[in-house]
């Protein structure tokens, strides 16, 4: 394979040679009607993968925390109660981040490895003076999945704005945006969207918009300022040329590309694709006798798996030995429990061939590391699980 190695963590993922080709494509002019078209795609196959007809598509050059970035921006004003759902690293961002705005934030912490508990949301959005809910769809730090459909529900019930993260989900696990009741469903570009990192992609919902043109404060952020960028996203999707921030030329035609392999493959196909690379990498995992980070097998999330290390692995050591075998794995990320586990991502692109590799690659890592298995076992098990 010479010295290029699969990268199989949680973002950037391994992408599609059309996407990269697009990327590397002669930059056109951010007005030229070549590029007002492909925006304009874009911008309408948005609408079509986040299930979200009613919403408004923002594409911005950033990263997905940018996205994060400009709900905070917007949906908040001094004092507002924020309800945060935290279930890993990133749900403890969205605290920091909308408390830099004024927001009175309560987080619901969940233990790591554990989803949220709902009977708690009730009661304290019942209880509670609030105006926002976030959850993290999936918490790249813990690879525990949430139930988007619940939150929109709960947030429909208590008459608060719902705002999911779904950075590590967006066209990898099922999302309805409109259907489910979701006000922002945010993303980056570098995940199961499969484009190389540099955009933050957002659907914003008719009732987070109405909240956010009923502000009485000024947006605090110049670059974010939806005043800003609502009529440049307007103005593209009717094929008009606008400016406010040049576009990422590049991103946005590899963004094109990739929405397009993702229409052609179907949304609930890819859901699919996703829910059996996830079951299938946890099943050899498991086979290969490590344990998995989330406690329950329903919460566990189909974009990337976590797993512990068995007793005596060091870190450092197995993943050289991993990466000597060919594949780039991710280590801990949640401060609490960092050095005891690792992280795998199978998103996008990826599919029953990057896993096989992966886990042969794993396999050859326990055995470098002195752990004791079955050769072969993980091996079996994704190619039992991935095509039952
Ligand atoms: N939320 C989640 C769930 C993520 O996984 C990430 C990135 N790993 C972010 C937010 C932040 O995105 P970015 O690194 O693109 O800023």
């Amino acid at each position: 394979m010479g010295k290029r190695a699969l990268v199989m963590i949680p973002g950037p993922t391994e992408f599609e040679p059309e996407v990269l080709q697009a990327l590397g494509a002669p930059t056109a002019s951010h007005v030229d009607p070549g590029f007002v078209d492909v925006f304009g795609e874009v911008l309408e196959l948005m609408r079509t993968v986040w299930r979200s007809p009613a919403g408004q598509p923002f594409v911005l050059a950033g990263s997905g925390t940018l996205a994060m970035e400009a709900v905070g921006a917007n949906l908040v004003e001094p004092g507002d109660g924020v309800l945060v759902l935290s279930t890993g690293v990133f749900g403890d961002r969205f605290d920091d981040l909308l408390s830099r705005y004024g927001a009175r934030v309560t987080v619901i912490r969940s233990e790591v490895g554990r989803g949220v508990d709902w009977d708690r949301v009730e009661h304290e959005l019942a209880t509670g003076d609030y105006r926002l809910v976030t959850a993290t769809h999936v918490d790249t730090s813990t690879a525990v999945r949430v139930d988007p459909q619940r939150l929109g529900d709960v947030a429909r019930r208590h008459e608060v704005l719902a705002i999911l993260d779904g950075v590590c989900s967006v066209a990898g696990e099922r999302i309805d945006q409109d259907a489910w009741g979701l006000d922002a469903v945010l993303t980056a570009s570098q995940k199961a969207v499969g484009v190389p990192p540099g955009l933050a992609l957002f659907v914003i919902g008719p009732r987070a918009l109405e909240r956010f043109k009923g502000r009485h404060s000024k947006v605090p952020n110049y670059y974010c300022d939806w005043a800003k960028w609502l009529p440049i996203m307007e103005a593209y999707e009717q094929r008009r040329a606008a400016y406010f921030g040049t576009p990422a030329v590049n991103h946005v035609q590899a963004l094109r590309v990739a929405l397009g392999r993702i229409q052609d493959e179907g949304l609930d196909v890819r859901f699919k694709r996703h829910k059996r690379l996830g079951e299938a990498c946890r099943s050899a995992l498991t086979a290969l006798g490590l344990g998995i980070v989330p406690e329950n097998a329903d919460e566990a999330a189909n974009t990337l798996s976590a797993a512990w290390y068995p007793d005596g692995v060091a870190a450092g050591t197995f993943l050289a030995a991993v990466r000597e075998a060919g594949v780039v794995l991710a280590g801990g990320l949640h401060p609490k429990i960092a050095p005891k586990y690792f992280r795998i991502g199978h998103m996008g692109a990826t599919g029953p061939g990057e896993l096989l590799a992966t886990i042969g690659a794993i396999e050859c890592g326990l055995r470098a590391c002195g752990v004791e298995f079955k050769l072969g076992a993980g091996l079996r098990a994704v190619e039992r699980v991935y095509w039952s």
